[in-house]
């Protein structure tokens, strides 16, 4: 696919240009401490179709009831999904995690990720999504939280974000859209980008009603419907 070149700037200026005003408004993101990968992998499971805060309560309820991952794994279905209820599509969730952890016993001897860790980026993703529930924004977020990897994951804010600003053709698809915005991605800095958008898409550039009166990025969006969102919201700032 062609890359999204505008305003005769590649993808990777433009992807540097947005990041520093990113960083400039709402603060560099830097990952901290080192979570365990299980964890950050059954959270990104619990994340599907909630908030982040029944996400969280969801987890934490299930900590309490099972302690251990072994205890979730030799636990009833049923048990879990009560413990997770609360973050929605319990039953689905509730048999996904399962799988998952027993396939980490079988496969690593071990209900842990230790030995997707020393696996190169592309291999540790491919191995990850082999896991039904599993896509590539789970994989990457697990990637990139639990050990750092430079990636930008790409979830709806993200999504959005990206076809809205031209990075991408408005009909990629979120896996598509990581793809091409990979390679583009300034070195060391998929954390930062990636937690800066999500702040962005939550407070700025919302779903349905983005405030382009009040958007830094004003310059940098090729989004058609932005000029009508200013005649009813005001001018850029
Ligand atoms: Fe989003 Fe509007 Fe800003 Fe474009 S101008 S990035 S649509 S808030």
């Amino acid at each position: 696919m062609k890359e999204q070149n505008r305003n005769g700037k590649s993808l990777s200026e433009r992807l540097r240009t947005v990041l520093l005003l990113l960083e400039e408004r709402q603060g560099e993101k830097i990952r901290e401490g080192s979570p365990e990968p299980v964890d950050i992998l059954m959270l990104t499971l619990l994340s599907q179709n909630t908030n982040d805060a029944l996400r969280d309560k969801a987890f934490a309820q299930l900590r309490r009831r099972f302690p251990r991952w072994s205890d979730v794994l030799a636990a009833p279905t049923e048990q879990i999904e009560e413990s997770i209820r609360i973050a929605g599509l319990s039953r689905q969730k509730a048999a996904r995690m399962k799988e998952i952890l027993a396939w980490m016993r079988e496969e690593f001897a071990d209900i842990s990720l230790k030995r997707v860790e020393n696996l190169e980026t592309e291999a540790a993703l491919a191995l990850l999504k082999s896991q039904k529930g599993v896509g590539i924004k789970t994989a990457a977020v697990v990637l990139m939280i639990a050990w750092g990897r430079d990636l930008c994951p790409v979830d709806t804010h993200v999504h959005r974000i990206s076809r809205r600003l031209g990075w991408v053709p408005e009909t990629a698809s979120a896996e598509k859209t990581f793809e091409l915005l990979k390679p583009h991605v300034p070195a060391g800095k998929g954390y930062s980008l990636h937690m800066n958008l999500l702040q962005f898409g939550r407070t700025i550039c919302l779903a349905r009603n983005p405030l382009c009166g009040d958007c830094f990025l004003y310059e940098e969006c090729f989004w058609e419907g932005k000029a009508q969102r200013i005649a009813r919201t005001g001018t850029p700032r």
